[in-house]
């Protein structure tokens, strides 16, 4: 992917929005969605984040893109406000964001464009926290009413929900999985969810794809969940239609 490409995506609106429910264990009501970002490439079809994000973040786009993401996040939660649905929605940063002085001034414009600070969950990587944890930023966020989660915990990241200010610990899918298939890694993951507890947070399983996952992360006391198992991400026309079957 060359530079100019992933350039005119952010700016040349190639970029969509789907959106993952988050349900709230064992009740199954929606609590929130997640924003996820897709890129519609004119040759490609569409691309996935895995394969983009990177090096987005590598040519120093990552700053366009989360604004874009931002923005296009906080008006869609606008509209389900409007209709009588209001929706907390998560919007995932890099870590390079976290660590960029004019973020925090964007956040405030957008925030004051959309509205709905409390609508706001920022997600923030893990494993992108370790070394240096950007604790003020995390902590001005808060302070505007924004929740805080942090994103795609797993097996040695413990530590990480010791020293953070933060709202939620979302427990990645690389965990997850294996949660009904290895003893150690269930014991680890109610370890976590008990130390989570403890400091306040609520902890959101993320890839629940089937029964025995679901049942195994009502037992082990997860507040939320998302996954296949509920629901893909879905553009916002989809999530529309399937909040209505569902009521
Ligand atoms: P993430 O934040 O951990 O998001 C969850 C990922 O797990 C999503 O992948 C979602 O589609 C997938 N997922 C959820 N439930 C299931 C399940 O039951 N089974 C399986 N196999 N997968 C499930 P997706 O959309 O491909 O995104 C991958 C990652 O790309 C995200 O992981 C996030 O780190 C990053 N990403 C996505 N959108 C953005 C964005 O707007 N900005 C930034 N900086 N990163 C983003
Ligand atoms: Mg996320």
């Amino acid at each position: 992917m060359k530079r100019f490409e992933l350039e005119r995506a952010i700016t040349g609106n190639e970029l969509v929005l789907h959106f993952q429910p988050i349900v709230e264990v064992p009740s199954r009501s929606v609590r929130g969605v997640e924003a996820l970002v897709r890129w519609k490439h004119p040759e490609r079809g569409i691309v996935s984040p895995m394969e983009f994000i990177p090096e987005v973040e590598a040519t120093g786009l990552i700053r366009k893109l989360t604004l874009w993401v931002l923005r296009e996040a906080l008006l869609h939660a606008s509209v389900w406000r409007r209709d009588g649905v209001p929706t907390a929605v998560g919007v995932n940063l890099s870590a390079v964001d976290l660590r960029d002085a004019g973020f925090q001034r964007f956040l405030d414009n957008t925030l004051k464009v959309a509205g709905g600070p409390e609508h706001l969950v920022a997600e923030v990587p893990a494993r992108g926290l370790a070394a240096d944890p950007p604790v003020g930023m995390l902590e001005l966020m808060r302070s505007k009413g924004v929740r805080v989660a942090i994103d795609d915990a797993g097996e040695g990241d413990g530590h990480v929900i010791e020293n953070l200010p933060a709202d939620i610990v979302k427990v990645g899918r690389a965990l997850v999985s294996r949660l009904a298939k290895d003893h150690r890694v269930a014991a680890f993951a109610t370890a976590l969810v008990a130390a989570a507890h403890e400091r306040g947070f609520r902890v959101t399983a993320v890839g629940v794809e089937d029964a025995v996952t679901w049942e195994r992360v009502a037992a082990i006391g997860f507040d939320t969940a998302q996954g296949f198992l509920i629901a893909p991400p879905m553009p916002p026309a989809e999530l529309a239609e399937w909040r209505a079957t569902r009521a």
